[in-house]
Protein backbone atom coordinates (compact mmCIF):
# COMPACT_ATOMS: atom_id res chain seq x y z
CA UNK A 1 0.00 0.00 0.00
CA UNK A 2 1.53 3.11 -1.50
CA UNK A 3 0.85 6.65 0.88
CA UNK A 4 0.68 8.39 -2.17
CA UNK A 5 -2.42 6.18 -3.27
CA UNK A 6 -3.78 6.65 0.06
CA UNK A 7 -3.65 10.33 0.26
CA UNK A 8 -5.29 10.53 -3.22
CA UNK A 9 -7.86 8.07 -1.72
CA UNK A 10 -8.71 10.66 0.71
CA UNK A 11 -8.75 13.42 -1.78
CA UNK A 12 -11.38 11.96 -3.95
CA UNK A 13 -13.45 10.68 -1.01
CA UNK A 14 -13.32 14.20 0.74
CA UNK A 15 -14.46 15.73 -3.18
CA UNK A 16 -17.13 12.67 -3.51
CA UNK A 17 -18.97 13.82 -0.10
CA UNK A 18 -18.41 17.41 -0.91
CA UNK A 19 -19.99 16.93 -4.32
CA UNK A 20 -22.84 15.39 -2.74
CA UNK A 21 -23.54 16.58 0.53
CA UNK A 22 -27.27 17.39 -0.30
CA UNK A 23 -28.12 14.23 -1.69
CA UNK A 24 -26.50 12.79 2.05
CA UNK A 25 -28.31 14.75 3.72
CA UNK A 26 -31.83 13.93 1.74
CA UNK A 27 -31.30 10.61 2.53
CA UNK A 28 -30.81 11.35 6.35
CA UNK A 29 -33.67 13.77 6.33
CA UNK A 30 -35.93 10.84 4.89
CA UNK A 31 -34.77 8.20 8.11
CA UNK A 32 -32.58 10.65 10.72
CA UNK A 33 -32.05 14.56 11.28
CA UNK A 34 -30.59 15.09 8.04
CA UNK A 35 -27.38 16.05 8.81
CA UNK A 36 -25.27 13.51 7.14
CA UNK A 37 -24.09 15.50 4.54
CA UNK A 38 -23.00 18.21 6.57
CA UNK A 39 -21.44 16.22 8.88
CA UNK A 40 -19.22 13.93 6.25
CA UNK A 41 -18.59 17.06 4.26
CA UNK A 42 -17.24 18.59 6.87
CA UNK A 43 -15.23 15.75 8.57
CA UNK A 44 -13.56 14.98 5.72
CA UNK A 45 -12.42 18.63 4.86
CA UNK A 46 -11.30 19.00 7.83
CA UNK A 47 -9.04 16.19 7.27
CA UNK A 48 -7.59 17.80 4.10
CA UNK A 49 -6.79 20.67 6.03
CA UNK A 50 -4.78 18.11 8.65
CA UNK A 51 -3.26 16.25 6.00
CA UNK A 52 -2.15 19.50 3.89
CA UNK A 53 -0.87 21.24 7.56
CA UNK A 54 1.09 17.95 8.52
CA UNK A 55 1.49 15.66 5.41
CA UNK A 56 2.37 12.59 7.34
CA UNK A 57 4.84 10.52 5.48
CA UNK A 58 3.37 6.99 6.34
CA UNK A 59 0.45 4.93 5.56
CA UNK A 60 -0.46 4.43 9.40
CA UNK A 61 0.05 8.31 9.87
CA UNK A 62 -2.45 9.24 7.09
CA UNK A 63 -4.86 6.97 8.42
CA UNK A 64 -4.91 8.15 12.26
CA UNK A 65 -4.57 11.68 11.42
CA UNK A 66 -7.94 11.18 9.58
CA UNK A 67 -9.36 8.82 12.42
CA UNK A 68 -8.50 11.32 15.41
CA UNK A 69 -9.64 14.52 12.88
CA UNK A 70 -13.09 12.60 11.97
CA UNK A 71 -13.86 11.92 15.68
CA UNK A 72 -12.78 15.44 16.79
CA UNK A 73 -14.55 17.23 14.36
CA UNK A 74 -17.70 15.69 13.77
CA UNK A 75 -20.45 15.99 16.04
CA UNK A 76 -23.23 13.10 14.34
CA UNK A 77 -22.77 9.15 15.19
CA UNK A 78 -20.65 8.90 12.23
CA UNK A 79 -17.78 10.97 13.19
CA UNK A 80 -16.52 8.56 16.41
CA UNK A 81 -17.86 5.50 13.90
CA UNK A 82 -15.62 6.06 10.82
CA UNK A 83 -12.78 7.44 13.28
CA UNK A 84 -12.95 4.27 14.84
CA UNK A 85 -12.54 2.44 11.36
CA UNK A 86 -9.28 4.83 10.62
CA UNK A 87 -7.75 4.76 14.08
CA UNK A 88 -8.30 0.66 13.69
CA UNK A 89 -6.77 1.15 9.72
CA UNK A 90 -3.92 3.06 11.22
CA UNK A 91 -3.03 0.12 14.00
CA UNK A 92 -3.36 -2.71 11.67
CA UNK A 93 -1.22 -0.31 8.67
CA UNK A 94 1.53 -0.40 11.21
CA UNK A 95 1.75 -4.14 11.18
CA UNK A 96 0.76 -5.36 7.58
CA UNK A 97 0.60 -3.97 4.13
CA UNK A 98 -2.47 -5.89 3.38
CA UNK A 99 -5.55 -4.23 2.16
CA UNK A 100 -7.79 -6.77 3.06
CA UNK A 101 -6.32 -6.66 6.96
CA UNK A 102 -6.61 -3.31 7.07
CA UNK A 103 -10.78 -2.40 5.76
CA UNK A 104 -11.11 -6.01 8.51
CA UNK A 105 -9.01 -4.32 11.18
CA UNK A 106 -11.51 -0.63 9.95
CA UNK A 107 -14.84 -3.04 10.24
CA UNK A 108 -13.75 -4.61 13.69
CA UNK A 109 -13.48 -0.82 14.79
CA UNK A 110 -17.08 0.28 13.30
CA UNK A 111 -18.58 -2.70 15.11
CA UNK A 112 -16.72 -2.47 18.41
CA UNK A 113 -17.87 1.33 18.86
CA UNK A 114 -21.55 0.62 17.57
CA UNK A 115 -22.50 -2.49 18.59
CA UNK A 116 -23.90 -3.25 15.68
CA UNK A 117 -24.11 -6.26 12.94
CA UNK A 118 -24.10 -7.02 9.33
CA UNK A 119 -28.13 -6.67 8.43
CA UNK A 120 -29.05 -3.59 10.52
CA UNK A 121 -28.99 -0.90 7.82
CA UNK A 122 -25.94 0.83 8.77
CA UNK A 123 -22.38 1.78 7.42
CA UNK A 124 -21.74 -2.17 8.57
CA UNK A 125 -23.94 -3.07 5.27
CA UNK A 126 -21.12 -1.78 3.09
CA UNK A 127 -18.10 -2.22 4.85
CA UNK A 128 -18.89 -6.01 5.36
CA UNK A 129 -19.86 -7.26 1.92
CA UNK A 130 -16.79 -5.13 0.36
CA UNK A 131 -14.17 -6.70 2.46
CA UNK A 132 -16.07 -10.17 1.46
CA UNK A 133 -15.86 -9.37 -1.70
CA UNK A 134 -12.20 -8.12 -1.81
CA UNK A 135 -11.16 -11.53 -0.05
CA UNK A 136 -12.65 -13.37 -2.97
CA UNK A 137 -10.73 -11.43 -5.50
CA UNK A 138 -13.87 -10.13 -7.16
CA UNK A 139 -14.31 -6.28 -5.83
CA UNK A 140 -15.92 -3.97 -8.22
CA UNK A 141 -18.43 -0.77 -8.26
CA UNK A 142 -20.98 -2.84 -9.16
CA UNK A 143 -20.45 -4.85 -5.21
CA UNK A 144 -20.40 -1.88 -3.78
CA UNK A 145 -23.56 -0.08 -5.71
CA UNK A 146 -25.28 -3.45 -4.81
CA UNK A 147 -24.48 -3.82 -1.50
CA UNK A 148 -25.59 -0.31 -0.67
CA UNK A 149 -29.08 -0.60 -2.77
CA UNK A 150 -29.53 -3.62 -0.02
CA UNK A 151 -29.78 -1.44 2.67
CA UNK A 152 -32.99 0.13 0.99
CA UNK A 153 -34.93 -3.68 1.55
CA UNK A 154 -33.79 -4.16 5.51
CA UNK A 155 -35.37 -2.65 8.81
CA UNK A 156 -33.04 -0.77 10.68
CA UNK A 157 -32.44 -2.15 14.53
CA UNK A 158 -29.25 0.83 14.95
CA UNK A 159 -28.60 4.58 14.88
CA UNK A 160 -31.60 6.98 14.56
CA UNK A 161 -33.46 5.52 11.80
CA UNK A 162 -34.40 2.45 14.14
CA UNK A 163 -36.79 5.00 15.90
CA UNK A 164 -38.71 4.25 12.23
CA UNK A 165 -39.26 0.60 12.76
CA UNK A 166 -40.46 -0.33 9.83
CA UNK A 167 -41.10 2.82 8.21
CA UNK A 168 -37.03 2.87 7.51
CA UNK A 169 -37.72 -0.09 4.97
CA UNK A 170 -37.87 1.61 1.38
CA UNK A 171 -35.17 4.25 2.24
CA UNK A 172 -31.15 3.80 1.92
CA UNK A 173 -29.34 4.22 4.35
CA UNK A 174 -26.59 7.41 4.46
CA UNK A 175 -23.66 5.72 5.94
CA UNK A 176 -24.26 3.29 4.02
CA UNK A 177 -24.35 5.15 0.82
CA UNK A 178 -21.30 7.59 2.32
CA UNK A 179 -19.40 4.56 2.46
CA UNK A 180 -19.93 3.80 -1.17
CA UNK A 181 -18.08 6.51 -1.96
CA UNK A 182 -15.28 5.42 0.57
CA UNK A 183 -14.86 2.43 -1.55
CA UNK A 184 -15.72 3.81 -5.03
CA UNK A 185 -12.75 6.32 -4.43
CA UNK A 186 -10.12 3.92 -3.19
CA UNK A 187 -10.76 1.30 -6.29
CA UNK A 188 -10.39 5.17 -8.25
CA UNK A 189 -7.18 6.24 -6.18
CA UNK A 190 -5.64 2.41 -7.31
CA UNK A 191 -5.32 1.95 -3.33
CA UNK A 192 -4.33 -1.65 -3.74
P1 LIG B 1 -26.40 11.14 13.49
O1 LIG B 1 -27.26 9.92 13.34
O2 LIG B 1 -25.81 11.28 14.84
O3 LIG B 1 -27.07 12.38 13.00
P2 LIG B 1 -25.01 10.90 10.95
O4 LIG B 1 -26.29 11.35 10.34
O5 LIG B 1 -23.81 11.66 10.52
O6 LIG B 1 -25.10 10.89 12.53
O7 LIG B 1 -24.73 9.38 10.58
C1 LIG B 1 -25.79 8.45 10.48
C2 LIG B 1 -25.23 7.13 9.97
O8 LIG B 1 -24.41 6.52 10.96
C3 LIG B 1 -26.30 6.10 9.67
O9 LIG B 1 -26.82 6.27 8.35
C4 LIG B 1 -25.57 4.77 9.84
O10 LIG B 1 -24.97 4.34 8.63
C5 LIG B 1 -24.47 5.11 10.80
N1 LIG B 1 -24.72 4.51 12.12
C6 LIG B 1 -25.53 4.96 13.10
N2 LIG B 1 -25.46 4.16 14.19
C7 LIG B 1 -24.58 3.17 13.88
C8 LIG B 1 -24.04 2.04 14.58
N3 LIG B 1 -24.39 1.76 15.85
N4 LIG B 1 -23.14 1.25 13.94
C9 LIG B 1 -22.76 1.52 12.68
N5 LIG B 1 -23.21 2.59 11.96
C10 LIG B 1 -24.11 3.40 12.55
MG1 LIG C 1 -27.88 12.43 11.01
MG1 LIG D 1 -27.11 14.32 13.87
Amino acid sequence: MNVEAVKKWMILFTEKVNQNKAYLSELDRAIGDGDHGMNMARGTTEVMAALEAKNPATVADVFKLTGMTLVSKVGGASGPLYGSAFISMAKEAGTTDSLLAILQAGLNGIEKRGQAVPGEKTMIDTWQPVIKALAAGNLSEQTIADAVAHTKEIKATKGRASYLGERSIGHLDPGAVSSGYLFETMLEAGVT
